[in-house]
C-alpha cells in the first residue's frame, strides 16, 4: 500500500533482528521498521502506526510464519506487562541477541579495536531468579477488554505493576514468574485478606486509600523480609499484619511503612519492624552482607556472584596493589575484592548505602576498604587521590547513564594501569571507552545475563594501559 497514508499495512515483513529495549526490527523499502511483540525470524503483516524520517513504528497485524526462535511464554500476563518483554523467545536466542547487542554497541558506537566476546555467561535460573520484588496496590487495575464489555460490577482493587505510561493503573498480577512461589504466595494472599476485609486500595490520582506498596525480599541464607507500605495509621494496620505475621511463620523480617508522601519513593521513609530482625543476611563466597530494607543488594544474586567473579579475575590484584571502586553503591565489589588488595577506596553519593558497605566491612572483619559519600564528577580530585593514594587498578560500576566526563578525564589523567569496567547498558560504556580508547585497549569482554526474559544485558569489559605510553 502507498506510504502516502499514515497507517499502512507492510505484508510478509520478516523480523530479523531484536533491537535495543527489547523491540524487534525489520526493513522495509530501506527503512528500520520496530515491531514489538514478535521474534527475529516471524514473517508478520504490520500495520505501520507512526512514520519518522529514518524509521517505521508498526504493530503486528497477523504471524503469517512462526520463528523456530519462539518460546511459549509462561506468564499468563505476557504482553500486557512490560515486565518480561522477551518470554516469547528461546532462551538460548535471548543470549545470542544480548551477546549481539554488546557486540554492536562496541562496533556501531565504539568504533574501536576490541577483542573478540567471551560467550555470555548464561544465567542457571531462567525464572524466579528475582529476590526483590515490589508490587502496587491500586483501585484501579487495568482491565482486559472482555472485562471492560462485561456489564456487571467488578472488583477494581489490585496488586501488581505498573503499565507503562499509566501511573494511576496497575496490572493486577495473579502469578509472576520472575518471583518464587512463596513470594507469590505471600502477595496474593495479602491481597484477598485486604478485599475481604475491606481495606482500601490506594488511588494514585486523588491520593486516597490505606494500601500503598509491597516490597517481598529473600536472601540466598533463607531470610524472608516483607514490607507493608501504607498511607496512613489506620486500626487495619495491625489486622493485616498480624494476619501475615500468623500466616507466613517463615518471613523472617516483618516490617511496615507509613508512606504520607505523594510518591512512592521509600528512600526517605521511616521503615518500621513488626515482627522479627530488621535486616536479612545476604552471603558471597566467605563474605555475608547485612541487607537492610532500604539497601540495594543485586537482584540476581547468583548471577551477582558470576559478576563479580569475572571483574575481580580482570582486575589481576596483587597484594601491593590500590585499587579504586567508583559507584560502589554498598560496597559489594569493594568488599569482594579488598582481601586481594592493600586497600580498597569506594565512592558512592548515597549516604545511606556507604552505611551499609561500613557496617559490612566491620561485619567481615575488613579494615582495609575504605569508603566515601560524595558525587563522582566532584569527589574524584587530584587532591582526593593524593590523599587516599594512587590507584593501581580502577574498578567502575556506574549507573545507565555511563561515566560524566569530568570522571573519565581523570582517570586518563592518572593513568592507572588496569581498568575494569562494569557496565548495565553497552550503549554508554561504548561511548566512555571509546574516549578512553587513545590510552587504553579493550582486552577482554564478558556479558552476563542477569535478567532472563528481558533484553538487559550487564557486560565486564577489562581495559589495559597501553604499553607504548
Ligand atoms: N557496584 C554496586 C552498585 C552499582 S549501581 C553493586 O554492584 O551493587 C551504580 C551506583 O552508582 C548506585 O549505587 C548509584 O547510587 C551510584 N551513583 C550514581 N551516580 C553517581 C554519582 N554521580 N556519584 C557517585 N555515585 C553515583
Amino acid at each position: 500500500m502507498g506510504k502516502s497514508k499514515k497507517h499502512f499495512i507492510i505484508e510478509d515483513l520478516l523480523i530479523s533482528d531484536a533491537g535495543s529495549e527489547g523491540i524487534c526490527v525489520g526493513k522495509y523499502d530501506g527503512q528500520v521498521v520496530f515491531v514489538s511483540n514478535v521474534v527475529p525470524g516471524d514473517i508478520i503483516n504490520a500495520e505501520v502506526y507512526k512514520k519518522k524520517h529514518s524509521y517505521y513504528m508498526a504493530r503486528p497485524l497477523e504471524i503469517k510464519v512462526y520463528s523456530p526462535q519462539r518460546a511459549t511464554p509462561l506468564c499468563e500476563h505476557f504482553g500486557v506487562c512490560g515486565g518480561c518483554k522477551w518470554q516469547n523467545m528461546q532462551y538460548d536466542s535471548q543470549l545470542r541477541y544480548k551477546q549481539k547487542q554488546v557486540f554492536d554497541n562496541f562496533s556501531r558506537i565504539g568504533k574501536f579495536d576490541f577483542p573478540a566476546l567471551s560467550p555470555i555467561l548464561s544465567s542457571e535460573n531462567i525464572y524466579a531468579y528475582r529476590n526483590k520484588m515490589e508490587y502496587t496496590f491500586s483501585d484501579k487495575r487495568w482491565l482486559s477488554i472482555e472485562e471492560m464489555e462485561n456489564k456487571e460490577l467488578f472488583n477494581l482493587n489490585g496488586l501488581g505493576f505498573h503499565l507503562s505510561g499509566m501511573y494511576d493503573k496497575v496490572l493486577d498480577i495473579h502469578y509472576c514468574h520472575l518471583h518464587t512461589r512463596m513470594g507469590n504466595e505471600i502477595r496474593n494472599a495479602i491481597k484477598s485478606f485486604a478485599i475481604q476485609n475491606g481495606l482500601s486500595f490506594y488511588n494514585a490520582r486523588n491520593h486516597e486509600g490505606l494500601l500503598r506498596n509491597l516490597i517481598i525480599r529473600h536472601s540466598v541464607c533463607g531470610d524472608l523480609m516483607v514490607i507493608v507500605v501504607f498511607a496512613y495509621k489506620d486500626k487495619y494496620l495491625s489486622m493485616l499484619m498480624d494476619y501475615i505475621k500468623v500466616n507466613f511463620p517463615q518471613i523472617t523480617s516483618l516490617m511496615y511503612a507509613i508512606n504520607d508522601k505523594l510518591n512512592d519513593s521509600l528512600s526517605d521513609v521511616c521503615v518500621q519492624l513488626y515482627a522479627g530482625k530488621a535486616y536479612m543476611i545476604e552471603q558471597m563466597e566467605e563474605l555475608l552482607f547485612k541487607v537492610s530494607p532500604q539497601a540495594f543488594y543485586q537482584t540476581n544474586a547468583s548471577q551477582a556472584l558470576k559478576l563479580y567473579q569475572t571483574a575481580r579475575a580482570f582486575a589481576k590484584i596483587e597484594p601491593h596493589h590500590i585499587v579504586y571502586d567508583l559507584y560502589t553503591g554498598t560496597g559489594t565489589i569493594a568488599l569482594f575484592v579488598a582481601r586481594h588488595a592493600q586497600k580498597v577506596i569506594a565512592v558512592e553519593y548515597v549516604a545511606s548505602a556507604v552505611e551499609n558497605a561500613k557496617e559490612n566491612a566491620r561485619l567481615n572483619h575488613i579494615d582495609n576498604a575504605h569508603f566515601f559519600v560524595g558525587d563522582m564528577a566532584k569527589i574524584f580530585t587530584d587532591e582526593f587521590i593524593q590523599q587516599n593514594g594512587h590507584p593501581h587498578v580502577i574498578i567502575t560500576d556506574p549507573p545507565r547513564n555511563g561515566m560524566h566526563p569530568e570522571v573519565i578525564a581523570q582517570i586518563l589523567k592518572i593513568k592507572p594501569h588496569r581498568i575494569v569496567y562494569v557496565s548495565c547498558n553497552p550503549a554508554t560504556q561504548a561511548r566512555d571507552i571509546a574516549l578512553m580508547n587513545p590510552l587504553y585497549q579493550a582486552k577482554a569482554i564478558q556479558p552476563v545475563d542477569m535478567f532472563p526474559q528481558t533484553h538487559h544485558v550487564e557486560n565486564v569489559c577489562l581495559l589495559e594501559l597501553r604499553a607504548t605510553l
